[in-house]
């Protein structure tokens, strides 16, 4: 029997060898090791054997059929990389041009501003928090004392996904969640993307990204938030840059706070920028309401808090002198390829 398998393989390599396709070599295979095939009828015939010839001469057959296999399998490696090579040859590609050159990307502006703006305050202490681009009404409003009439939960300002579930206005969100989840000395800034429905102009887009900075702590004053803010300006815009404070509301705290900040043009000599006031609004900050504390489980007797909010874009716009937010979302490439980390 074996001389016989050997006629068997022996006969199949040639046809194999001879194969100019795929087809072609499918139609060996069930020749050779189908289930009409010789071999396979071989196969059945082991059951009439007595137990002790059983395995080897099942092993005898078998190792013809793994060799045959193997045959198999090396020849459509062998047509494949012809019919690659036939296909280079065809397709007249010369393979001894140069390549394109690939230039260097670079990252968005607002992408090394918001990693600016992570190193200066993890520097200071803080911790990075993240949280969710689709929100919950009571951890985008209500949780932030605003009252249930504010025209920001409008529709026409406001994108809701369905009834109380939304696209985050602010990333004050993510300071109610921390609030919940951790118990103080709390130290946190959110950096984020946030979406409202206005219409994109010079200084409006419906996604832009804030990033928000919430401190709770024992014996925390309107001085530490000063000190915070302060030594952020100078870190992120140089040393002569000054802060100021002027009084405003803002439901989530009180006192209230917008942020200014020596115009970075003009350094506080007065220019077209700042219309003259040597001033730039920067954001709006203030000590959280004792309100929003307790309301979160946290012992007001012992311990305050202050938070702030500032715009990503308007410090990217106001640091590199970009003229207008638009050209933050436009993409075009002559205009992101100016910006690399060394600038
Ligand atoms: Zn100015």
């Amino acid at each position: 029997m074996e001389t016989k398998l050997n006629h068997v393989v022996l006969a199949a390599e040639n046809d194999i060898k001879g194969a100019q396709s795929i087809h072609e070599l499918m139609n060996i295979k069930a020749k050779y090791i189908g289930k009409k095939s010789e071999i396979m009828d071989l196969m059945k015939t082991l059951g009439s054997l007595s137990p002790e010839e059983r395995p080897k001469v099942g092993k005898t057959i078998n190792i013809a059929k793994q060799n045959i296999e193997n045959l198999l399998e090396n020849r459509i490696v062998k047509l494949k990389e012809m019919e690659y090579q036939k296909t280079l040859q065809d397709s007249k590609v010369d393979l001894s041009m140069p390549g394109y050159a690939i230039g260097y990307g670079s990252l968005h502006p607002l992408t090394i501003v918001w990693r600016e703006i992570e190193d200066i305050f993890i520097s200071m202490g803080f911790d990075i928090a993240e949280g969710y681009d689709i929100e919950d009404e009571f951890h985008n409003f209500d949780a932030l004392n605003t009252p249930k009439d504010h025209p920001s939960r409008n529709l026409a300002d406001t994108f809701y996904i369905k009834d109380d579930v939304l696209l985050r206005t602010q990333t004050s969100t993510v300071q109610i969640r921390t609030m919940e989840n951790y118990k103080p000395p709390i130290k946190i800034i959110s950096p984020g993307r946030c979406y409202r429905n206005d219409r994109p102009d010079a200084s409006h887009s419906p996604a832009f990204h804030q990033v928000e900075a919430l401190v709770v702590d024992e014996n925390i004053t309107f001085q530490d938030l000063r000190d915070t803010l302060n030594t952020f300006v100078k870190k992120m815009f140089g040393n002569h840059m000054k802060s100021r404070f002027r009084p405003h509301f803002f439901p989530f705290t009180e006192p209230s706070a917008e942020i200014d900040i020596s115009c970075v043009n003009c350094g506080g000599k007065g220019c077209a920028i700042c219309k003259n006031s040597g001033w730039l609004e920067m954001g709006g900050a203030g000590l959280v309401d004792p309100n929003v504390l307790g309301k979160l489980g946290i012992d007001t007797e012992k311990y305050s808090g202050f938070a702030f909010g500032l715009g990503i874009d308007r410090i990217t716009i106001l640091k590199y002198n970009i003229p207008g937010l638009r050209l933050l979302y436009e993409n075009d490439i002559r205009f992101l390829k100016q910006f690399t980390m060394n600038n």
